[in-house]
């Protein structure tokens, strides 16, 4: 598979409503999953969404671990899963804020505090086909909103109630280094 240059905000394709896949093993489904995963790795991101690559499909990964911009793990790491047409079944009542950056917006450089519902329940299909449900807190829950919101053509400054909390990508990194 391959790394493909993460697409910045301002292409249309960002903006744009993902498309269902009809047949989540068809090849070129799986060659949107295994090029996603080497993208998000090489771009040091916890999540990533298929238009982030140029493809309109309801298709995203995630991985919670370490990374350049993350020394210290605010929560467990996870290991990596495919979501492919994600649908959230079930939001918390409870609202917190949490820092969020996107490879969209990485050369923008801009972090900010995003309320989301702390808790989701959400359904898809894996790789191979087969429907879960996973019930997610944590960064992960963050993850898989900020991920949903690329297939409907959002992305996290479009969550901001106030620009109070946006900060540059330094700020973002001093902020989560380990101490
Ligand atoms: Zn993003």
């Amino acid at each position: 598979m391959a790394v493909r240059p993460t697409v910045q905000i301002g292409e249309p394709v960002i903006r744009a409503k993902a498309e269902p896949v009809i047949n989540p093993v068809a090849p070129e489904v799986l060659a949107v999953v295994g090029n996603l995963v080497d993208s998000m790795r090489a771009d040091n991101l916890v999540g990533m969404a298929a238009p982030q690559i140029g493809e309109g499909v309801r298709v995203f990964v995630s991985e919670i671990r370490t990374t350049v911009y993350r020394e210290k793990l605010s929560d467990e790491e996870d290991s990596l899963k495919v979501f492919i047409n994600p649908e959230i079944l079930d939001r918390s009542q409870e609202i917190v804020l949490g820092y969020e950056g996107c490879g969209s917006v990485a050369r923008a450089g801009l972090f900010a505090r995003v309320p989301r519902p702390s808790e989701v329940t959400v359904k898809a299909w894996d790789e191979k086909g087969e429907e879960f449900t996973l019930h997610a807190e944590g960064l992960l829950a963050r993850v898989i909103q900020h991920e949903v919101d690329h297939l409907d053509g959002k992305v996290f400054l479009d969550r901001l109630e106030n620009m109070e909390s946006v900060i540059g990508r330094d700020a973002y990194i001093a902020l989560n280094k380990k101490s």
